[in-house]
């Protein structure tokens, strides 16, 4: 499949990898928008979260409390933030479900 997460996933495109296990891979943001910026993918190809069904409950799960622990491993004590953008008003670029997971500094809010 001619996807750039997937290609991440297989290691064909690198990435500097901040997490990995059997359903989820975690990698740092080529562009970073604070000073930590990592993705979480599902191993899994969803597009996006309008894909999402039942079966997918805890592996949403999963991708929430694995942010968490790995926030808490690199130190962030202060506060994160877990965005997923949707389709093209929510600003989706890649069409394969990602989190991205934002710390170390205070985030403005309401987005753009
Ligand atoms: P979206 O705009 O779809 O919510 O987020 C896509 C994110 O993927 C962007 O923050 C962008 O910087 C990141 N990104 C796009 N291409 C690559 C890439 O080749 N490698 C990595 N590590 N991140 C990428
Ligand atoms: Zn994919």
């Amino acid at each position: 499949m001619d996807c750039l997460f997937c290609k991440i996933i297989a290691g064909e495109i690198p990435s500097k990898k901040v997490y990995e296990d059997d359903l989820i891979y975690a990698f740092e943001d080529i562009n970073p928008e604070a000073p930590v910026h990592f993705l979480i993918v599902p191993k899994k190809h969803i597009k996006n979260a309008e894909e999402l069904s039942g079966k997918d409950k805890d592996l949403i799960g999963h991708v929430f409390l694995t942010a968490a622990k790995i926030l808490k491993e690199k130190g962030v004590t202060n506060g994160f933030r877990i965005v997923n953008n949707c389709k093209e008003d929510g600003g989706q670029t890649v069409d394969h479900l990602h989190f991205h997971v934002l710390a170390g500094r205070s985030l403005q809010w309401p987005p753009g």
